[in-house]
C-alpha cells in the first residue's frame, strides 16, 4: 500500500515514520526547498514521548532534550504559584525543533523525502492514502471542506528563541504569569534554554507569517522589564536576530470530520490549536501513530481505517484545543489586576488538586501498538 504525505513538518514526518513501520510505502512531499524547522524549542509532553517510543525514537529525543528537572509557575516577582518536584513531575522533554525534525528524518530513507513540491490538489496525488499534514493553512482542507471557517487570531502574539549560553540545570522548567503576558523557559539537554513570551495584542500577521524584523528582542525586554531572575539573563544570552515572532491563530470551529475519501487530515491541518497547553505538535505525533495503527489493522480497507482514525482522534484533539483556549483565557490573557490577584491566589491553593489535574489530564494517553502481533 502506498501513502503520500503532504507536508514535511513534525506531523507529516512522524506520519511517514509510523506508516513505514507498518509496512507502507511512503513519500513525503514538501513545498519548501529544504526540510527543516524554525529555530525554536518545542515541548514534547509525555503523551507524545509515548508516541515516539512506539516508533523507537524516544531515546534519541530524550538524549538531546531536557533532563528530568523541577517545574512550576511563578508571578512576575518570582513567587511560586505552583511547584512540582522533579521526582513528581511527568517528564516534559524540550528539544530544539530542528533537532527533533532531524531525529524524525533520520528514521526515513532519503528517497522518500521530496522537496520543492507544492501539492495544489489531492487529485494530483497518486496513492492509496493521502495524509494532509500541510499545516494550519492546509490547502487540502480548503479543497475538501470548501466552506469551512478559516483559522482565526487567538488574540496573542508570541516570541520564541534559544539562548547561545548554557545555564545551570536547576533553572528548571518555568512559566511566569503576568497581567496580559507570560514568559516561559525550557532547558535543553546541553544547557541552552529555549524560551517563549506571549502577550495580548492586536493581530499584525497571518498565522503562517514569522517575523524576524524589527527589534523583537527589544519588545520582549520591554514586556518583561523588572520580571524576576533569570528572565533578563536568558534574554541577554539570546542573539537578537534569532528571535521569532508569530501571531497565534487557531481553527476555532471544529471540523465535522478529519477524513474524506482516501484523505486524512493530520496535525495543524486538522486541529490547529493555541499553544497554551503545548500540545499542537504533540497531538500531531499522536495522530500519526493512531493513523498507522488503524491502517495496519484494516489491511487494505482504507475507508475503514480512516473512519477508525477519525473516531479516535477527533474527540480527543478537539477537547484539547478547547482546553488550551480556556487555559489562555485564565492564564496570560487576564489583565484586570483584581482578576490576576484572584487567579494567583487560587493557583497557590489548588496546585496539587483539580487545577493541575485539569492541565495534565491529557498527558495520560497511551499509543496503540504498531506491532501487529501485540
Ligand atoms: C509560538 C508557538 C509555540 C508552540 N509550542 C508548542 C509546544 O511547545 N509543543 C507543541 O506540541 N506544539 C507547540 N506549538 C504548535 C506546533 O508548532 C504545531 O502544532 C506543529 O508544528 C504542527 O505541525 P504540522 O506538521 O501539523 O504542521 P506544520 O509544522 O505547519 O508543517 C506543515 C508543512 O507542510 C508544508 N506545506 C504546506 N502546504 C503544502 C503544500 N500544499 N504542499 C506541500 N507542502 C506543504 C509546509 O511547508 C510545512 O513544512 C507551538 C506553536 C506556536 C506558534
Amino acid at each position: 500500500m502506498k501513502a503520500v504525505v503532504v507536508g514535511g513538518g513534525l506531523g507529516g514526518l512522524t506520519a511517514a515514520v509510523a506508516l513505514r513501520k507498518v509496512g507502507w510505502e511512503v513519500t513525503v512531499l514538501e513545498r519548501a526547498p529544504a526540510f527543516g524547522e524554525v529555530g525554536a524549542g518545542v515541548g514534547v509532553m509525555p503523551n507524545a514521548m509515548r508516541a515516539l517510543a512506539e516508533l523507537g525514537l524516544a531515546d534519541d529525543v530524550r538524549r538531546i532534550g531536557t533532563p528530568r528537572v523541577a517545574g512550576g509557575i511563578r508571578d512576575t516577582r518570582g513567587r511560586a504559584l505552583t511547584h512540582v518536584d522533579a521526582s513528581q513531575m511527568e517528564h516534559v522533554v524540550a528539544v530544539h525543533r530542528a533537532d527533533l525534525h532531524r531525529v524524525l528524518r533520520s528514521a526515513l530513507p532519503e528517497e522518500c523525502l521530496v522537496t520543492d513540491t507544492e501539492v495544489r490538489s489531492v487529485e494530483e496525488v497518486d496513492a492509496d492514502l493521502v495524509v494532509a499534514a500541510d499545516g494550519i493553512r492546509s490547502r487540502i482542507r480548503q479543497e475538501l471542506f470548501p466552506g469551512s471557517p478559516q483559522p482565526v487570531y487567538a488574540g496573542t502574539t508570541a516570541w520564541r528563541s534559544v539562548t547561545t549560553a548554557r545555564f545551570p540545570r536547576d533553572l528548571g522548567i518555568g512559566q511566569t504569569l503576568g497581567p496580559g503576558s507570560e514568559f516561559g523557559v525550557l532547558p535543553l539537554g546541553d544547557g541552552r534554554v529555549c524560551w517563549y513570551a506571549a502577550t495580548v495584542a492586536p493581530a499584525r500577521h497571518r498565522s503562517d507569517h514569522c517575523s524576524r524584523s524589527g527589534d523583537e528582542l527589544g519588545e520582549v525586554r520591554r514586556l518583561v522589564r523588572d520580571w524576576h531572575h533569570p528572565i533578563g539573563a536568558v534574554l541577554d544570552a539570546t542573539p537578537p536576530d534569532t528571535v521569532l515572532r508569530h501571531d497565534i491563530h487557531e481553527l476555532a470551529t471544529p471540523l465535522p470530520t478529519y477524513v474524506r475519501g482516501r484523505v486524512a487530515l493530520l496535525g495543524d491541518a486538522a486541529h490547529a490549536m493555541t499553544p497554551y497547553l503545548g500540545q499542537g505538535a504533540c497531538t500531531a505525533m499522536e495522530d500519526a501513530v493512531v493513523l498507522a495503527a488503524a491502517c495496519a489493522r484494516a489491511h487494505a480497507d482504507v475507508p475503514g481505517a480512516l473512519a477508525e482514525y477519525d473516531r479516535q482522534r477527533r474527540p480527543r484533539t478537539q477537547a484539547i484545543a478547547k482546553a488550551s483556549r480556556m487555559v489562555g483565557r485564565v492564564g496570560h490573557k487576564l489583565r484586570n489586576p483584581v482578576a490576576v490577584a484572584v487567579r494567583d491566589a487560587a493557583m497557590r491553593v489548588v496546585t496539587s488538586a483539580p487545577g493541575v489535574r485539569g492541565m495534565t489530564k491529557f498527558l495520560d494517553w497511551t499509543p496503540p501498538s504498531l506491532s501487529l502481533d501485540r
